[in-house]
């Protein structure tokens, strides 16, 4: 199993009854208590595990219409109409672990397995560049060629090492393995910006019952990474669930206890939220069919809930939800998403060959038609990383969240990188939607954001780039 030491590992903030009984307790729709649960969203203060137990059971169909309505208004007080968008980029699908729902595990023996040497993750990188892209995800399964984890270390720097004529990545998140604290800490001396990883499910018995091989199977290492992701320094997490492995009120809630746990422990819970939902992929019976599977319905109830639980927490959808899903999840919370998307080792310089991919992807467009999809939508793309390259992460990034304060910061950085990537990469239909949704933003500032706004569009215009405040 895991290494570390006991107080590597601990998880005694997950209570599996205490988990069960609030359940239990808001079983009833109670309309009474569930407006004043969204009265008090309203406040953007969060909610506690009661309030998002009650939540969970709305049913009939005008508190859920009242709910909607209330997730809509939180998301557009605090994130606007920002959009960040990512790539993810997998660099290796090696994997020792039996993990039943991926295509990467062990002994799936239809799947070609293939490690990017550095040079082949510089190329991946470019092409991402050349697309716009500013952010990646990068992604590995859990066993390293030759050298170990220090594989996933010179892997990072062979992205940041990227220049191309008009851009470079400038913010690389990863999602890997649990480490131990010593190489969480080499991991923050790469400079990357959030550390992501996904416990799937918090229901012990399920988890032990889909994670048949390999260290994984550790529940407790895994529960207990973000500690020493923190300990090591590295103050923006994200935390997820694969939604489909076990009943997503009871994973939602568990969710809810490890943030508060980071944040009673660190003073700061988690930077993001991510919710896969299981998708099909080469292999695996369990991912075609999965155990408790999330319908759209359950799926925009549990985004709106999540937006009012925790309203200053990105929320992150990815490519493996389609078009029509993303559309409607957008306005409901979601702050992040992925565009143009491969999930093979190699699908960006290569074509996409499904049988290296981790999973089926929902949403085939390219960058461009997703951005000029949004656009017409009124969202404004954001290429922006200035948060973490100013040093505004983990609770400096909330102190200036709660009062509001970021929205100064978020909404002109958002029109400067959206700006650069018309002009350096736009198409003209893309240049045509985005060129009327800056404008329409600029109308609606307050005069101080719009000053501070249009004079870094004017640097941008005037061909300076990586402008942001
Ligand atoms: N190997 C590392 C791990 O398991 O944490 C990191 C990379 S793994 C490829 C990233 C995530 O992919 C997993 O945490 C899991 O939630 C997700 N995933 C695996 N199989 C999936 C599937 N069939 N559909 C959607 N997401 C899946
Ligand atoms: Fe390996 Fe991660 Fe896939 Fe599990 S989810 S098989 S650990 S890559």
């Amino acid at each position: 199993m895991g290494k570390g030491t006991d107080a590597d590992r601990d998880v005694s903030w997950l209570d599996d009854s205490l988990i069960a009984d609030t359940l239990a307790r808001n079983a009833a729709e109670d309309a009474g208590k569930i407006r004043e649960v969204l009265a008090k969203a309203r406040e953007l203060e969060g909610l506690d595990r009661d309030d998002v137990a009650a939540l969970m059971h709305v049913k009939s169909p005008g508190l859920v219409d009242e709910l909607f309505d209330t997730a809509r208004r939180v998301k557009e007080e605090i994130y606007g109409n920002r959009l960040v968008m990512f790539a993810p980029l997998y660099i290796s699908n090696l994997c020792a672990n039996e993990c039943l729902y991926c295509a990467f595990r062990a002994t799936n023996k239809e799947l070609d397995r293939r490690a990017l040497s550095m040079d082949e993750v510089a190329a991946e990188t470019r092409v991402l560049v050349r697309q716009g892209h500013k952010r990646v995800l990068l992604v590995a399964g859990e066993s390293y060629p030759g050298e170990g984890f220090e594989y996933v270390l010179k892997a990072i720097d062979a992205v940041y090492s990227v220049r191309e004529e008009s851009g470079e990545i400038r913010r690389v998140n990863v999602n890997v393995a649990p480490l131990t604290v010593e190489d969480f800490t080499r991991l923050k001396e790469r400079g990357i910006g959030t550390y992501q990883l996904f416990q799937e499910t918090y229901h012990r018995p399920t988890y032990t019952r889909v994670h048949v091989g390999g260290l994984k199977r550790d529940f407790d290492w895994r529960a207990s990474a973000m500690d020493r992701a923190m300990r090591a320094g590295i103050d923006d997490v994200g935390l997820g669930v694969l939604y489909g492995l076990a009943d997503w009120r009871f994973d939602t809630l568990a969710l809810m206890s490890h943030i508060r746990h980071l944040e009673d422990r660190f003073g700061v819970g988690c930077h993001t939220i991510s919710v896969p939902r299981i998708e099909p992929a080469v292999g695996s019976e369990m991912a075609s069919c999965p155990p408790q599977a999330v319908t759209d319905d359950e799926f925009r109830k549990l985004v709106a809930i999540l937006r009012l639980a925790v309203p200053y927490t990105g929320l992150i959808m990815s490519t493996r939800e389609n078009a029509e899903v993303r559309h409607s999840t957008l306005a409901l919370g979601v702050s992040q998403i992925s565009a143009g998307s491969r999930t093979n080792p190699g699908g960006y310089t290569e074509a996409e060959k499904f049988e290296s991919s981790q999973f089926q992807l929902g949403d085939h467009r390219s960058l461009s038609e997703v951005v000029a999809d949004i656009g017409r939508m009124g969202y404004i793309p954001s290429f922006c990383t200035a948060c973490y390259r100013l040093g505004r992460t983990g609770q400096d990034f909330m102190d200036l969240a709660k009062p509001g304060l970021i929205k100064e910061k978020c909404a002109p950085n958002a029109l400067s990188t959206f700006l650069e990537y018309l002009i350096d990469y736009g198409s003209p239909m893309e240049r045509e939607v985005g060129q009327g949704v800056i404008a329409a933003e600029l109308g609606c500032m307050d005069d101080r954001t719009r000053r501070v706004a249009e004079r870094m569009l004017g640097k941008v215009q005037e061909g300076r780039r990586d402008v942001f405040c």
